[in-house]
């Protein structure tokens, strides 16, 4: 077989790497006996030649020959016969569609001569010539990189001098005229004439379309669709059918399934008279596929049949090109269809029910991502709104509500009940409150990794970041955009899964599948406002549910709060596998934690961290109480203390002012001096974690004096708790037994006083290299292993996450040094080699150990993936991202099952 030419006879769909998309596809229909041009392909591995040498290989133009000779003898045309030309279309296609990224030119072959062979042929000589002014604009503009807008102003003005508003009109006189125009602008520019010989057109055609690969807009969308930039495009040369050739005539695109909906049924656009491009382009008003059953029966029975045939033997959706020349049907491409989200489930579960694909394979087909699509609330399609500006989508959903700047006025409006959308040029630590009282967050600054955009995906919070337009005045509450001005109170709606900033308000509503989450099956079919949604509300249903019975992966939430544990167990999580206890020294309580850290002596910080505990103790009880049955793992406080204390330059500020007002401020002085020596340069780095319970006596003791207590009081009333306790940024053994002898100590002490017997598990996160590296000994003394893949990704690369996102990873991204941000997908072959070490050396130790991940990356569909295979119990991901994580961890289950049965 040769290298760089393949004949479609030759080929089949799983010969996409090397003959593309489209040429695989029909090579495909070739074999299945559908009526496609008998055509050939120049393989991905030319233009890989081609973009390592800059020429096409030598042997090229003689492959090409052979091949064109053999496309000759089986039409019985040949290519530049004056009398009945042969024409071809040298048409781009990748392994991976990139719709209007690249090129493609019709009717190669014609010139001066060629097209009155057309014409007598044919017996159309408008045809004739509009397919030579085809040519001409398509060639020039691609081959000869003419700008396009010279030919289309002459094909306007053609239109208007003769006073017609489609090109249909056009006689065959005015075609002429134009072509003459035309070849006038090819040699104005080109400073040659039109190129007559049809084989320089047709390897001139090739050369643009293995160029077209690389065109600046190519690699733009490859990078934001993480395509491989070494893959090149196949080029397929196709004999020419045409739709050009009167009524009779037409060309179309078809879909076996509505791929918007996913209604069953035949989909698609007819233009009669017309070829290629005019269908997308919208020049014209198509028709529907009922009308063209209408104008031509016996054409459509046959791509019906064409459709049914495609469909049963890809067992999935598929679109189409078509042309119909003179009655006679031409089947011109085909690919499994991109769908929506909606459509992706309902198609998955009606081919389950036509028992066409099992329900593991519909499994495969759909994702997390497109479910979360399907969760979050939208903005009502059909209502006016006026936009604003344009950020980065960054936590998907629509919110509505008044606009405010600052954390203080987000939650004092929220506290009256209203709805507000937190502004900010960018958000930090201190914004948290504002983010939770907000319904959604709005930056000006930062990327889909910020501070603000990591948090508001957690929390399932709306949010658009980076919207740059936004020129916000802090001080004057305000923001500007292109002279408008947005005052507090003012109301604005974002939607974070397109990005959009709008003025004014915007109807939204629940989504029918996150309804189904929430109440259930019933209550979600039950409200569903027509049988289009309960479709979908129950193909989600099925499959989600199957994904529960495959899965392996437990699916754990991250769930600070007693509130949100509840609604993570409705979500279907299986446990708690991270609660934060920092909101617990927060609010009210920061009072008490000052005290705790300006406490002169012992006795003082007892008594504060006293006043703690009956709080605390309440938290954990109501949150054990949510997680009745289930593992709930608890994690003593992590974030360096000084985060509780007031802000270093505020409190600066307000002692001198104090001072200059000659005001004595001893406890503000007292704080200021704490702040001061508590100041770190790398805070991350720091007094955190483990190590500041073992250097702030009693801090750790209180935590787990509360929860053992929680524990206590709940078994007394009746319930199952299982607490966990976790214990942050372990990185040597040792620490981990200081921390577990304390707790070894309450727990004894608790469990004599109450006359029960308490032994809670005590655990590590790993999330230090040196607690992946030395798993082997930590393990002797922990409990479990909970990958903080936050932190280790930070300290495995050396990022500081909140500094370095926003301040290059667009540029590593650009120039290929990241293809994802590693805070978003795990880095499987660094960071994720830690955890498989992790994983080893914690087993072989202690084989009853369990694992799992409660970063960010719990949630995230490709790394549940990475977890699944490096062997993980459980994932632990925001209680809003649990369904996505049980469908994702269904998946990867599937997925391995077929991978082990190859
Ligand atoms: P794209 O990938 O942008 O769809 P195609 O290579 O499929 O580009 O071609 C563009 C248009 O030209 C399509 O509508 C296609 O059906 C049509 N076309 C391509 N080759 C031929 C041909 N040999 N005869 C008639 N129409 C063709
Ligand atoms: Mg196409
Ligand atoms: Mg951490």
């Amino acid at each position: 077989m040769a290298t760089y030419v393949w004949d479609f006879t030759q080929g089949d769909k799983d010969h996409k790497d090397l003959l593309g998309g489209k040429g695989a596809n029909l090579a495909e229909m070739t074999r299945l006996g559908l009526p496609v041009p008998p055509g050939f392909t120049i393989t991905t591995e030319a233009c890989r030649a081609y973009m390592r040498t800059g020429a096409v290989p030598r042997e090229l133009a003689v492959e090409v020959t052979t091949a064109l000779r053999l496309m000759e003898d089986r039409l019985g045309r040949r290519f530049g016969d004056p009398d009945d030309p042969l024409l071809v279309s040298v048409r781009s296609g990748a392994k991976f569609s990139m719709p209007g990224m690249m090129e493609t030119v019709l009717d190669v072959g014609l010139n001066d001569v060629t097209v009155h062979g057309l014409a007598r042929f044919s017996g159309d000589e408008r045809f004739a010539w509009d397919s030579y002014r085809r040519l001409c604009q398509m060639f020039g503009r691609t081959v000869l990189g003419i700008d396009g807008a010279l030919f289309a102003d002459a094909l306007d003005a053609a239109k208007a001098a003769r006073g017609v508003t489609s090109d249909v009109d056009l006689d065959a006189a005015a075609l002429r005229e134009l072509v003459g125009q035309f070849q006038e602008i090819v040699r104005a520019h080109t400073g040659r004439p039109f190129p007559q010989d049809p084989r320089e057109q047709l390897d001139l055609a090739i050369v643009a379309v293995l160029g077209s690969w690389n065109t600046e807009r190519a690699r733009l969308y490859r990078r934001k669709e993480r395509i491989p930039d070494d893959l090149g495009t196949a080029v397929n040369v196709v004999p020419m059918v045409f739709g050009n050739l009167g009524p009779t005539s037409g060309t179309g695109v078809a879909f076996t399934r509505d791929p918007a909906t996913g209604k069953t049924g035949n989909y698609g656009d007819y233009l009669a008279n017309a070829q290629g491009e005019d269908v997308v382009a919208g020049i014209r008003n198509t028709l529907s596929l009922d009308d063209l059953a209408e104008r031509d029966p016996a054409a459509y029975a046959d791509l019906r049949r064409a459709m049914r045939q495609l469909e049963t033997h890809y067992r999935d959706l598929c679109d189409i090109e078509f042309t119909i020349e003179r009655g006679k049907l031409w089947m011109l491409q085909t690919r499994v269809g991109k769908r929506t989200a909606p459509a992706a489930f309902r198609i998955a579960t009606q081919l389950v029910d036509e028992h066409l694909i099992t329900l593991d394979e519909a499994l495969a087909r759909v994702t997390g991502a497109q479910l979360s699509q399907l969760l979050f609330p939208q903005f009502a399609v059909d209502a006016d709104r006026t936009l604003l500006a344009r950020g980065m989508a960054a936590s998907p959903g629509a919110a509505v509500g008044a606009a405010v700047f600052d954390s203080a006025a987000a939650q004092e409006r929220a506290a009256r009940g209203e709805d507000v959308v937190l502004v900010r040029r960018e958000t930090n630590p201190d914004d948290l409150g504002g983010m939770i009282a907000a319904v959604g967050v709005l930056t000006a600054r930062g990327g889909k990794t910020s501070h603000a955009a990591v948090v508001a995906r957690g929390m399932g919070r709306t949010c658009v970041v980076g919207a740059e337009a936004v020129d916000i005045d802090a001080v004057a509450r305000s923001f500007r955009v292109d002279g408008h001005v947005v005052r507090e109170g003012d109301t604005v709606a974002i939607d974070g899964s397109t990005g959009e900033v709008f003025l004014g308000s915007v109807p939204v509503e629940p989504s029918p599948v996150s309804r189904y989450l929430d109440e259930g099956l019933d209550s979600a079919l039950a409200q569903a406002p027509d049988d289009d949604t309960r479709e979908l509300v129950s193909a989600v249903d099925r499959l989600l549910t199957h994904a529960d019975q495959v899965r392996r992966l437990h699916v754990h939430a991250n769930a600070d709060t007693a509130d949100d544990a509840a609604r993570a167990r409705r979500l279907g999580a299986q446990g708690v596998g991270l609660c934060r206890t920092e909101h617990q020294f927060l609010g009210e309580r920061r009072v008490l934690v000052e005290r705790v850290v300006l406490a002169a002596d012992d006795d003082a910080r007892q008594s504060a961290l006293d006043a703690l505990l009956p709080l605390q103790r309440a938290d954990f009880t109501a949150l054990l109480e949510a997680m009745d049955g289930l593992p709930t793992t608890i994690r003593l406080l992590d974030p360096p203390l000084h985060e509780f204390l007031p802000d270093l330059t505020e409190l600066s500020v307000r002692v001198a002012l104090a001072h200059e007002r000659g005001q004595d401020v001893p406890d503000d002085e007292r704080l200021l001096a704490a702040v001061q020596r508590m100041h770190e340069a790398n805070p991350m780095l720091g007094l955190r974690g483990v190590r500041l319970g073992l250097v702030v006596p009693g801090l750790f003791a209180l935590q787990i004096r509360a929860i053992c207590e929680a524990v206590v009081e709940r078994r007394a009333a009746g319930g199952d708790p299982h607490a966990e306790i976790m214990v942050p940024l372990v990185g040597s053994v040792q620490e981990l037994r200081l921390v577990k002898d304390e707790a070894r100590a309450i727990m004894a002490e608790v469990g004599a006083a109450r006359g029960v017997e308490l032994d809670l598990p005590v655990g590590v996160m790993i999330e230090l290299p040196r607690a992946a590296l030395t798993a082997d000994r930590i393990a002797e003394e922990a409990a479990f292993f909970s990958f903080g893949t936050n932190d280790l990704t930070q300290t495995t690369w050396g990022f500081s996450r909140d500094d370095v996102e926003g301040a290059f990873f667009a540029q590593y991204t650009d120039n290929g040094v990241l293809t994802v941000s590693p805070f978003e997908t795990i880095d499987a072959r660094g960071v994720g080699r830690l955890v498989d070490i992790a994983v080893a050396e914690g087993r072989a130790t202690n084989p009853s150990l369990s694992i799992g991940v409660c970063g960010e990356h719990g949630g995230d569909p490709e790394s549940i993936r990475f977890f699944h295979g490096a062997g993980l119990d459980y994932v632990s991901c925001s209680p809003f991202r649990v369904p996505v994580a049980r469908l994702e961890a269904g998946r990867a289950a599937v997925e391995d099952a077929t991978v082990d049965a190859r």
